[in-house]
């Protein structure tokens, strides 16, 4: 029944427009009503202007050159015009008002303009209140106030007058308000809005009200009351107008307030109900005929659709620019404001405050392992958590905050206070993590100089946080020097890769890996190294990790295929002896880029036997994406490539990835063999690791060794390759050429 109810009832609420409007909405709307005034003013000014040189043409004029009269110029001037003029005034007043009003709104020229510009509408509303009182000298002309139809055209008059110099004392209040508060009040351009139109009413009424009826009694004969005082140079006076002047200022009108549709139908109603029933109930009833009542009652109906409709329209206009307005400054999840819009907003307060910037400071926030959280949790609980989230920084920091992206957050605040604010922050993590393992993670950077770029600032903030990620006790760093430094490098490291690949400051080294049965060399991996001209000798990571976060590792990665191959080819070519080279493969590089693809193409180009290079794979990289990985590898192996799984044991997923994944051969990581002396245990796993190998048919080789024991032992259990410093740091190829030139390595006659 309800639902019933209010399936009915909903249409009907929005029709009418019985519901609240949002305060865009009402800012839009009485927008859209200012901008209707500036138009209508204008009309009626030009109309007003129009009417007086009327009125002079026909009654001034012929009166002066009217020998003998004894009438005043300036009665002269206003005769018959003043209620003309009354207009003129408050149409000047209204269009002024409101070309400031929407000067001022437009972002494109508020700055040029200034509040002087309000002595316009100012000096033309005080104008307007001054004639007003011209009112009095109207009193002459009124009739006797037996007569309805007398009655009715006299309280026009009054009514006009009031309306007027109330319009008047309303812009100048309204531009008082403006000027103590530096704002305007939508009361005031309601008001304003109202009084103007009430003006037009009241001089509609009269002025349709009396044509109506002397139109009558003009064709019959004037009624000896009205005959008299009306008349000008024996005319009847509004003989040349009619019903239309009512119905011209309604339809204005109704134009002109386009607000609530009830306040619209009732107002409309309100205005052609008195009309109706005046020209009805008149002793002279008989003039409104059946004829012309439906089209009285139809033009009332069109007209309250129309201001209905118009309505209607404004505010889906008003919902739609909202909703734009609201995205290009809120987030899409949380109530926080979006990235874009924070930037802007720290960037105009920086400028404010060029004395004080040492007391702020950029906050980026991230809640650490979140990812568990939606996992475990769901999606929706994520969501929630993070709205909930966001609710706690709003509260905390204000306007001057926002997400950046995903569990990212960013603020601008104090540096003082700061530590209460993440502490109260960080308890709300814990209460809400439901056991879950979260930690809050907070950068911070004070801003140097107005004009700094923001996202970098964030960016250095950022950075900041990150440097903890690893310290479990620490939630806020604080970006210095020395971050300074790593963060400059990290940034010469992005912005110059294609430079350092183009200058060949980017070099492979190669490590050589030996049998452990006897030692002899049996291959080789590739390792990068930068040779910077500024930085100097760079290693894997003070690069690699930054390439991998910005995306860029494949054009490494690609540039070290190559240099591979022209390595090998050159070799091959010149007849020297050879060992098949491992190339380490970034997960990110089957992401980026079609790795098999651009892989298999150099192999080609430089024709490289394919035992030759065997495909590294970390297995951290099994962690997302498999399906992609899946298939780049199945490709591989099908080709011909061996796929060797590096750094295994290093994670936590490795024994499902045997489960799932075939390798060639298994890389055990270094971890396993530090503290080999002291931890006999390790050499428990390292042989149960060997032999789990073994049963499912993949090689073997120990990464990191470092001292002949570990060797011993390795070979003992039957681990196949060995790999580390105690055979040979990685070497340019010269060196590794020349050591086996002097035979330093023996190269082994197998390769697989
Ligand atoms: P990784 O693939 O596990 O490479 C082995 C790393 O261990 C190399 O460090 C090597 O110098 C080092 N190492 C070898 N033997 C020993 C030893 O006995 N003791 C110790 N303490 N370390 C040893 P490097 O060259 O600094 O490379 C670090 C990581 O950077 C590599 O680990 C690999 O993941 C990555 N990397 C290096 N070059 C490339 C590349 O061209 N592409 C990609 N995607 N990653 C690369
Ligand atoms: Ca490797
Ligand atoms: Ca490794």
């Amino acid at each position: 029944m309800n639902s019933f109810f209010k399936r009915i009832w909903n249409p009907i609420r929005n029709f009418l427009g019985l519901r609240r409007h949002t305060s865009y909405e009402r800012s839009y709307l009485n927008t859209a009503n200012i901008r209707m005034s500036l138009y209508m003013s204008f009309i009626i000014i030009t109309v007003e202007i129009w009417m007086i040189i009327r009125g002079m043409v026909e009654n001034v004029i012929p009166t002066m050159n009217n020998a003998g009269n004894t009438t005043s110029f300036m009665e002269l001037f206003f005769m018959n015009t003043s209620q003309y003029w009354l207009f003129l005034f408050a149409a000047a007043s209204m269009l002024t008002l409101a070309i400031n009003f929407l000067v001022e709104k437009s972002a494109k020229f508020k700055e040029k303009w200034h509040t002087k510009k309000m002595i316009v509408p100012l000096v033309f509303s005080i104008i307007l209140i001054i004639f007003s009182f011209s009112f009095f000298n109207e009193l002459k002309y009124f009739k006797a106030w037996d007569l309805r139809y007398n009655r009715v055209s006299n309280l026009g008059v009054i009514f006009l007058y009031l309306f007027a110099f109330l319009l008047g004392l309303s812009i100048v209040i309204h531009i008082w308000y403006n000027n103590k508060y530096g704002k305007k009040h939508i009361a005031f351009s309601i008001l304003t809005l109202i009084l103007f139109s009430a003006m037009c009413l009241a001089f509609g009424v009269k002025v349709g009200y009396t044509d109506f009826f002397s139109r009558f009694y003009s064709g019959t004969g004037l009624p000896k009351e009205v005959k008299g005082e009306v008349s000008v140079g024996g005319l009847p006076l509004y003989e040349i107008k009619s019903i239309i002047c009512f119905l011209t200022m309604v339809t204005y009108v109704g134009a002109l307030l386009i607000w609530k549709p009830y306040i619209s139908i009732l107002m409309l109603t309100f205005v052609f109900g008195i009309f109706g029933a005046l020209l009805n109930g008149d002793p002279a009833n008989r003039v409104f005929a059946d004829g012309d009542k439906i089209n009285y009652i139809t033009f009332y109906i069109s007209l309250t659709i129309i201001a209905v409709s118009i309505y209607q329209q404004r505010i889906s206009e008003a919902k739609k620019s909202e909703n734009l307005e609201y995205r290009a400054k809120y987030d899409t999840l949380t109530p926080l404001h979006n990235y874009g819009y924070y930037v802007g907003k720290v960037g105009d307060l920086l400028k404010t405050i060029p004395d004080k910037m040492d007391d702020y400071c950029y906050i980026f926030i991230n809640i650490q392992n979140f990812k568990t959280y939606n996992d475990q949790m769901g999606f929706e609980e994520g969501t929630k958590f993070l709205i909930n989230f966001a609710k706690k920084i709003k509260e905390l920091f204000g306007k001057l905050s926002a997400r950046e992206a995903d569990d990212h957050f960013v603020a601008f605040d104090k540096r003082e206070g700061l530590e209460e604010k993440i502490n109260e922050l960080n308890q709300l993590i814990i209460s809400d993590a439901h056991g879950l393992y979260l930690n809050l993670k907070v950068g911070i950077v004070k801003p140097i100089s107005v004009d700094e770029d923001i996202n970098t600032s964030v960016d250095r903030a950022r950075y900041a946080a990150l440097t903890i990620k690893n310290i479990y006790s620490s939630i806020i760093a604080e970006y210095d020097d020395r971050m300074h430094d790593i963060y400059k490098k990290k940034q010469y490291v992005v912005n110059h890769l294609d430079e350092a690949i183009e200058k060949n400051y980017i070099k492979v080294y190669y490590q050589p890996v030996v049998w452990s049965s006897d030692r002899k060399l049996c291959g080789c991996e590739a390792l990068a190294r930068w040779i910077d001209p500024k930085y100097g000798f760079l290693s894997p990571g003070d690069f690699i990790p930054v390439l991998e976060e910005v995306k860029l590792i494949h054009k490494l990665d690609a540039a070290i295929f190559e240099l591979v191959c022209k390595d090998l080819r050159n070799s091959l070519d010149a007849g020297k002896p050879v060992v098949p080279v491992s190339l380490n493969f970034s997960r990110l590089d089957f992401e980026l880029m079609d790795a098999v693809k651009v892989f298999e193409d150099l192999i080609e180009k430089y024709q490289i036997p394919k035992d030759y290079v065997h495909v590294e794979i970390t297995e951290s990289a099994l962690n997302s994406n498999l399906e992609l990985l899946q298939s780049c590898m199945d490709k591989l192996s099908k080709d011909g490539f061996s796929i060797w799984l590096d750094d295994f044991g290093s994670g936590y997923s490795s024994l499902n990835v045997l489960k799932d994944f075939h390798f060639d051969v298994l890389k055990i990581d270094m971890k396993f063999l530090t503290n080999f002396e002291k931890k006999p245990v390790s050499k428990v796993i390292l042989d149960a690791i060997i032999k789990l190998s073994e049963k499912i048919g993949m090689l073997t080789l120990t990464e990191g060794v470092e001292t002949q024991a570990q060797a011993d032992f390795l070979s003992e259990i039957g681990c196949g390759r060995l790999q580390g410093y105690l055979f040979g740091k990685p070497l340019p190829i010269e060196t590794l050429e020349e050591d086996i030139k002097n035979g330093k390595y023996i190269v082994s006659d197998e390769i697989i």
